[in-house]
């Protein structure tokens, strides 16, 4: 019996005996409990639920290791914009009392080898099948179980599939003319090589000038012969302020490490709360105040920044006054006035994410760094040559080309899997329009789909390692209360998605993050809806999750199957 899975998944025996706890069939697939599709922190949390639960689980990972984001993500001046202290888990206190971060911010290598940490303590990996790709998961509805296949020929049957495929994981490497005749290296920031890439004497080009690029940057220049950016529009960033973390402060959260989550929970976007300061609207705030409150928050810098005022997220008038604030200092920081006219971007602040940086303006004063307008007003690029970039009537000759283009966020890894519900209704017909989801959890025509961070859920809006973490803790209490209650199919309500999404544009709408063309509204990527896919308002939403669960899971419709 054993047998069947060695073949299909490569495991041992020994992997078995220690606690896979797997089933299996003589006839079809081989058959678990739970398909668990990403071994980010999403899935090994969601691994580690079952295993509690004594459930049987498969997890299926496209890289060769543990840690998702981390584990692609491996550009130079990769790091975390929450502190070290909330950007980790918080379901197990021993866990959280002997990992010891070494800076503000943790780095890429350190978040890794805290993901690899967690993978070995609760015996994680014995459950995953690395460096192997799901490609479909389709619903035997007479069953109900789902059949996943996967790219190396395998299939499994499941009872339950938890899509924990990652917001930002499916990279957006934009399809320039030329791009595959390039004679360079030429890498993606999310999906860097294993190997060290090399810069020193090269002629290095960056493609891209968000958040992977505005950190990248700084890094690449120092060792670069001549960088060049090429930026298509500017973004605000707000310095980070990053440094050692101090052994004193570590300690004292962890003498009260449950009280602090708490109180970071209930912050608008679940991180925060020791900066949480009584705060008042701009537009009634005396403009010396004001300005000296700005000052101060440029000072301490950090991803805070936004929260010191009340109205600068709801009212344009008040944003502008935080943007204007911000473009002073670029000016500031920044010695060729073109230069820093060209960095300063227009609009409103924080509407698409807010970068923070190490060094990023200051950068642009090296006699190494160019900027390069790619811009519609600018010099655009028109195509990839075997030796660089052409824009506009320039060549630029590189030696290396990054793109730091992103991603297709939150649905782009979720519909690179072929996904058929009911009826064989593919997932990327019904989102055709855009994502529709209950809670970003549950799907109609999907039963016993699960979608970790979910559109329709405050994922990428909130501190992702426990906006994760509460969504798996939802998903594995809602599989207890089924099998508590004998039900095994489990399906969101058609009205219940309905009003959520009605819901979480209303929600938006009341901010200003739907007005701009960010890829939280799916207008990075060419073609895709546009329609604002995460929920702002993190406490908010635990609430009605709980409500909806203490009220026998209100809004969805439960099944008995009869073979
Ligand atoms: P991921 O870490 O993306 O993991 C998903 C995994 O699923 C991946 O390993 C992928 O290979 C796998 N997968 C996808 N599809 C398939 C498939 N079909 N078959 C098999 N495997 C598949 N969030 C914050 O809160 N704070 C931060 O400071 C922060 N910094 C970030 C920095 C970068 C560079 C990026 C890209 C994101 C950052 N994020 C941050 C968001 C980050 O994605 C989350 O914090 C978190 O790591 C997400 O975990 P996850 O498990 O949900 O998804
Ligand atoms: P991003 O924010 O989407 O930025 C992509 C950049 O590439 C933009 O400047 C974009 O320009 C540019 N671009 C895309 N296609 C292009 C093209 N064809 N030609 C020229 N320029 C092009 O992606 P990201 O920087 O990878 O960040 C994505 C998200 O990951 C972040 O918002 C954040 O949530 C997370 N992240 C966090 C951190 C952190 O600090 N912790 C670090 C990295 C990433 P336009 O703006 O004109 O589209």
């Amino acid at each position: 019996m054993v047998h069947v899975l060695e073949v299909a998944f490569g495991m041992s025996e020994s992997m078995v005996d220690a606690g896979a706890n797997t089933e299996t069939s003589d006839t079809g697939p081989p058959r678990v409990d739970t398909v668990v599709v990403g071994a980010g922190f999403a899935g090994m949390y969601m691994i580690h639920r079952m295993i509690q639960q004594g459930r049987s689980v498969r997890c299926f990972e496209g890289g060769t290791d543990v840690g998702g984001t981390w584990y692609w993500n491996r550009y130079p001046g990769a790091r975390c914009d929450v502190e070290s202290m909330e950007y980790s888990y918080d379901f197990d206190e021993q866990l959280q009392q002997e990992w010891e971060w070494t800076e503000k911010y943790a780095t890429q290598p350190e978040i890794l080898a805290y993901a690899q940490h967690v993978a070995d303590r609760f015996d994680l990996r014995n459950h995953i099948t690395f460096g192997t790709r799901v490609e479909s998961a389709v619903l035997d509805e007479s069953a109900g179980r789902w059949i996943v296949t996967t790219d190396d020929g395998g299939t499994v049957s499941a009872q339950f599939l938890v899509m924990a495929t990652g917001c930002l994981s499916s990279a957006n490497l934009p399809d320039i003319e030329g791009r595959d005749a390039f004679t360079g290296e030429l890498v993606h920031t999310g999906r860097w090589p294993h190997h060290e890439v090399q810069f020193e004497g090269k002629r290095v080009g960056v493609v891209g000038t968000g958040s992977s690029g505005i950190q990248a940057i700084p890094v690449i220049a120092r060792t670069a012969e001549h960088l060049t950016v090429f930026q298509r529009t500017a973004q605000f960033t707000i310095p980070a302020r990053n440094g050692p973390l101090d052994p004193v402060e570590q300690q004292r959260v962890k003498t009260e490490y449950a009280a602090f989550r708490e109180r970071n929970r209930q912050m608008f976007a679940a991180f925060g709360s020791k900066y949480l300061r009584p705060a008042t609207d701009a537009l009634d705030t005396d403009p010396d105040e004001f300005h000296r409150e700005m000052e101060f928050l440029w000072e301490r810098g950090g991803a805070m920044f936004l929260s010191g005022f009340r109205d600068f997220m709801r009212s344009p008038e008040a944003n502008h006054m935080a943007a204007d604030f911000v473009r002073g200092k670029i000016a500031e920081m920044v010695d060729d006035p073109a230069t820093a006219a060209l960095l300063t971007p227009d609009g409103l602040i924080g509407c698409k994410r807010l970068v923070i940086d190490t060094d990023y303006y200051v950068t642009y004063n090296r006699p190494n760094v160019s900027l390069v307008d790619v811009s519609e007003q600018g010099t655009p690029i028109t195509r990839i040559t075997p030796t660089g970039i052409q824009a506009g009537d320039q060549h630029h000759d590189l030696d290396v080309l990054v793109f730091a283009t992103g991603f297709d966020a939150m649905t782009g890894s979720l519909l690179r899997v072929d996904i058929r519900g009911r009826g064989g209704k593919r997932l990327a017909d019904e989102w055709q329009a855009g994502p529709t989801t209950y809670l970003g959890l549950g799907v109609h025509g999907f039963p016993n789909l699960f979608t970790v961070a979910g559109p329709g859920s405050p994922s990428v809006l909130a501190n992702m390692i426990i906006a994760t973490e509460q969504h798996v803790d939802w998903i594995s209490d809602c599989m207890a209360y089924m099998r508590d209650q004998g039900l095994d199919l489990i399906e969101a309500d058609a009205e219940s998605v309905a009003s959520w999404v009605e819901h979480v544009n209303a929600v938006a709408d009341r901010t200003i993050f739907p007005s701009c063309n960010s890829w939280y509204v799916g207008a990075n990527i060419p073609g895709k809806p546009r329609v604002f896919m995460p929920l702002p308002g993190f406490p908010a939403y635990v609430e009605t999750c709980n409500n909806v669960a203490a009220n026998n899971y209100e809004g969805f419709v439960f099944e008995t199957v009869t073979a």
